[in-house]
């Protein structure tokens, strides 16, 4: 193991606006794990952030809502699906800051029911403040120039945050999490060497793999595409990710975990839920007690389900399952998950 006091971290350097809860609580899945005869899976409760709703996205935004109240903006657009969680932790946190939050929301996913664009995460947002702006995918792009020449014009300070908050700085929150994760291991004699999550705009996943490195802690991170009809785009843009995170925050002396990402359980693709997902999603809830959503954290415990039956991970005593959030987003799903119960 590498030794570094915690301090020396590159990502402490950075300011970070406070606006989770933690550490998020790191619970095994007793009952589940035992029906599946396996390892026994250990959920990081990332759904608990404690930032309206919870999700993986507030430790990404504690760094770019320092910085973007270091650089003196005044307004934040960010970007994501109609559902994004990205986009309603986004309001949140622009609201707790003072900033004004300009959500533009793409239409990504085909044959969605009205409650799609009215219910779930864009309620939220909306409650929380944010302009909402709903567009056709292929109108994002003028719309955000024509938005942010308007708001410069008028004196405004914006702050650009991609979708899902994947840049360098964003992805460092996932560092963070790892420095949890060892602590929260050691104490609870937890074996960490296999952590498992649904990953898209691939800071999750680069951020783990850089935070790992740094700490010089060997551990299988396994990313379970949830978005790219393309698993290489996915695999591309990790990597990417880790570069420049390296550019950015210098290089581990460790290397760095290689990108591992399972393609298997997209089905229709991203949005659409699988008939395994949904399956999943009542097993942990009927066992278990704990809510998935069908987009993302539900695919990959269906993942994690699948690939422990199958036996792929039977060389691991523990599996860490990040659940990165998403529940909001169970509510417009209503319709095919109570189909399935019939
Ligand atoms: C955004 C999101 C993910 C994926 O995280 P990335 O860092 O974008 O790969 C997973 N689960 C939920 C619930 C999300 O909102």
């Amino acid at each position: 193991m590498v030794d570094m006091t915690l301090n020396t971290l590159p990502w402490h350097k950075h300011p970070r606006y406070t606006l989770g809860h933690w550490p998020t609580p790191l619970e095994p899945l007793r009952n589940l794990s035992a029906e599946l005869g396996g390892p026994t899976i250990w959920v990081k409760r990332d759904d608990c952030s404690g930032l309206a709703v919870g999700g993986n996205k507030t430790r990404k935004l504690e760094y770019l809502v320092g910085d973007a109240l270091q650089q003196g903006a005044d307004s934040v657009i960010t970007f994501g699906a109609v559902q994004s969680n990205h986009a309603r932790q986004t309001a949140a946190a622009c609201a707790k800051a003072g900033l004004a939050c300009y959500q533009v929301l793409s239409q990504s996913v085909a044959d969605r029911p009205p409650a799609y664009e009215t219910n779930g995460n864009v309620l939220l947002g909306n409650l929380l403040g944010a302009q909402q702006y709903i567009l056709a995918p292929q109108d994002v792009r003028s719309f955000t120039q024509a938005l942010l020449t308007q708001l410069r014009d008028s004196g405004h300070r914006p702050y650009v945050i991609p979708a899902g908050g994947s840049n360098a700085l964003g992805a460092l929150g996932y560092a963070t999490c790892v420095e949890e994760l060892m602590t929260q291991s050691v104490a609870q004699e937890v074996d960490l060497s296999c952590v498992i999550h649904a990953s898209s705009s691939a800071g999750t996943q680069a951020g783990l793999l850089y935070g790992l490195a740094q700490y010089g802690h060997h551990c299988k991170v396994l990313g379970i595409n949830v978005y790219h009809d393309n698993p290489a785009t996915l695999k591309a843009n990790v990597t990417t990710l880790v570069n420049d995170l390296q550019q950015s925050f210098g290089t581990p002396e460790a290397p760095i975990g290689p990108v591992e990402v399972n393609h298997a359980y997209l089905g229709d693709g991203y949005g659409h839920a699988t008939a395994d997902c949904q399956s999943a999603i009542r097993s942990a809830a009927s066992v278990e007690g704990l809510i998935f959503d069908p987009v993302y954290s539900g695919k990959a415990l269906s993942a994690t389900m699948d690939q422990i039956a199958i036996g792929n991970l039977n060389e691991h005593r523990d599996i860490v399952l990040i659940h990165t959030g998403g529940s909001p987003a169970l509510y417009v799903y209503d319709q095919e998950l109570l189909a399935k119960a019939q």
